[in-house]
């Protein structure tokens, strides 16, 4: 067995005979660097020359600062793209569907929608054909008819049945709609 080490070309470039030795160890399922045996799923380095490699990158990149809180993230938390701490992500999705600039382009979304499957013959709520005159599928009507029993049996009704309908989008439905057409 080979006990000698690779060693880089003094410019940098892998000369003929390191290559060689690349070739062979990687034929013999050596790491491409040592005479140890490959790391399981690797098919360059061994377990060793792995790790040595992942540490040399974790120096070379340096922190990542979090976009919200300007602190650097944890080793664990690092991952491709990411920029938040787990925590910060979830506490600014948290202010922004707070934002009074997020709700209203949501009520604007919501309006479009409704608009869009009133036009089409469709349910407001999701991509359902309307009950004829109702301007909702089934499923909603009663959902509505549901409500309206409720508050009526509570005593908080007032105004009329379509204003105590749900509001809201099922953005769910609306996505595989859309992937359909
Ligand atoms: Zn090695
Ligand atoms: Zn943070
Ligand atoms: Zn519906």
């Amino acid at each position: 067995m080979q006990r000698k080490v690779h060693r880089r070309h003094p410019r940098g470039r892998p000369s003929g005979a390191s290559l060689r030795y690349q070739a062979r160890h990687k034929a013999m399922g050596l790491c491409s660097v040592c005479p140890r045996p490959l790391a399981g799923g690797s098919m360059v380095y061994c377990t060793w020359h792995l790790e040595k490699n992942r540490q040399r990158k974790r120096r070379l990149r340096g922190p990542i600062l979090c976009r919200r809180c300007r602190k650097p993230l944890r080793e664990s938390e690092r991952g491709p793209g990411r920029r938040y701490h787990p925590r910060c992500s979830r506490a600014l999705i948290g202010e922004r569907e707070r934002s009074p600039g997020y709700r209203r382009l949501h009520a604007e979304a919501a309006r479009a929608y409704q608009l869009r499957h009133a036009a089409q013959g469709l349910c407001t709520q999701c991509p359902r054909p309307v009950v004829p005159g109702k301007g909702v599928c089934r499923r909603h009507l009663r959902y509505r008819q549901e409500r309206y029993r409720r508050l009526k049996a509570l005593g908080k009704l007032s105004g009329s049945v379509r204003e105590a309908a749900p509001i809201g989008v099922n953005r769910q439905e609306e996505r595989v709609r859309t992937r359909r057409s």
